[in-house]
């Protein structure tokens, strides 16, 4: 049995005073919600007030962004060893919104995936097709190629107790959420590639949906067989939207 993991992304939102805020409702509503895992995903500059803000709670953090080298003469980046320094203990990687701005291949995301299970923090892999895609009949192919890149670079029992996120980039951000049916079939779809070639890999990789979430349609989401969770932007910047959703995965 998965315990389920609900992640909060703040993408580029915030400041000291409403981080601040946010991280003592969390606090309050989200502190003794321990049947599931609960996190928080900042900008760089605001690792060191999560730290400092969430010490002594359940309500892990960590960052949105790694680099792919693990160090060395990489101006502006940051290493997984860092945020592993840091006390961070998770990092998203391959989030669409940054895939698409600075052009990441899935070689790129797969090497960030790596390094940061080499330093013993948990990345939250992205995957995704585009409504392009979708409409081509190209989704599973698309996720296909995706997740390949990771098993290419290292087997597939770098999947064992790692987070991979379905976010369809049609619904990132846009009112438009996969339906509890369309999510499940892709989530099926990565977690028998991933069994094809290691079932205990298979059977404990938490596999998050992301894209619209909300407090509606949180529990039917997370009631599907392979949906472990959530990864949540735009409402996880609201403290009454978000411990809707993390109630709706105890
Ligand atoms: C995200 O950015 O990971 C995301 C899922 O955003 P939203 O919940 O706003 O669609």
């Amino acid at each position: 049995m998965r315990r389920k993991l609900v992640v909060a992304n703040w993408k580029m939102h915030g400041d000291l005073a409403q981080n601040k805020v946010l991280f003592d409702a969390f606090r309050q509503r989200l502190d003794h919600l321990t049947s599931a895992d609960i996190a928080v995903c900042v900008p760089y500059p605001y690792l060191f007030q999560a730290q400092q803000e969430l010490q002594g709670s359940h309500i892990a953090w960590g960052a949105q962004n790694v680099a792919k080298h693990e160090v060395g003469a990489y101006t502006g980046e940051v290493s997984a060893r860092m945020l592993k320094d840091f006390g961070a203990s998770y990092v998203i990687v391959g989030h669409s919104e940054r895939s698409t701005a600075y052009c990441e291949s899935d070689e790129n995301i797969a090497a960030k995936f790596v390094v940061a299970r080499k330093s013993g923090i948990t990345p939250v892999l992205c995957l995704g097709e585009t409504l392009a895609e979708r409409e081509s009949g190209l989704c599973h192919q698309v996720i296909a190629s995706q997740i390949d890149a990771v098993l290419k670079t290292v087997g597939a029992g770098v999947f064992a107790h790692a987070v991979v996120s379905y976010e369809p980039v049609w619904a990132i951000g846009t009112g438009l959420s996969a339906t509890p049916g369309q999510a499940q079939q892709v989530h099926a779809f990565i977690r028998d590639r991933i069994a094809a070639l290691d079932v205990h890999a298979a059977e404990t990789v938490r596999i998050l949906y992301g894209g619209s979430v909300n407090p509606l349609n949180a529990s039917q989401l997370f009631v599907m067989p392979d949906i472990d969770g959530g990864l949540i932007g735009r409402c996880s910047l609201n403290a009454n939207d978000f411990e809707e959703i993390c109630r709706a995965a105890c």
